[in-house]
């Protein structure tokens, strides 16, 4: 695996992801974990491990590619709106050393619910399937 990065793996197709959508520069898949319904990654293929080691130009095209995926979980699912969060060190709660921005749809029934970063695995099934639905 290149780097022993596992989203650099994911990104050259050695370990299998539920994609979304795939450009030239990123990759948009479902989290294994998924905070909400939905919960989608959207990774730049080209390794870098956060905000501070990216180029601008990159960052500037990854957030039209996060826009890009947001509308599009806003319009196929029930979603009355999204965070957006990004983790940059361990210290922040990052654990994947590899730059990516997390797009959590959320409901207005969860309007008090706070975002648990602990890891509750999804079904895998259930996750196939969504991917489907979403993927443009
Ligand atoms: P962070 O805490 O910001 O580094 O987030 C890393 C996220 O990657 C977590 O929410 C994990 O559930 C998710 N994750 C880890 N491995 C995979 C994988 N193989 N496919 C999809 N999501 C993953
Ligand atoms: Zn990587």
């Amino acid at each position: 695996m290149k780097n022993n990065c596992v989203f650099c793996a994911i990104a050259a197709g050695e370990i299998p992801c539920f994609k979304v959508y795939e450009d030239d520069l990123v990759l948009a898949y479902l989290d294994i974990n998924p905070f909400a319904e939905g919960h989608t990654l959207v990774i730049p293929k080209e390794h870098s491990t956060g905000i501070l080691d990216t180029s601008p130009e990159t960052l500037r095209e990854m957030i039209v590619r996060v826009q890009k995926v947001a509308a599009r979980l806003k319009d196929v699912l029930p979603c009355d709106g999204f965070n957006i969060l990004q983790n940059n060190g361990p210290a922040a709660g990052q654990t994947v050393p590899h730059l990516h921005f997390h797009i959590v749809p959320r409901l207005g029934s969860d309007v008090a619910a706070d975002i648990s970063f602990a890891n509750h695995p999804g079904d895998m099934d259930h996750l196939k399937a969504l991917a489907e639905r979403l993927r443009f």
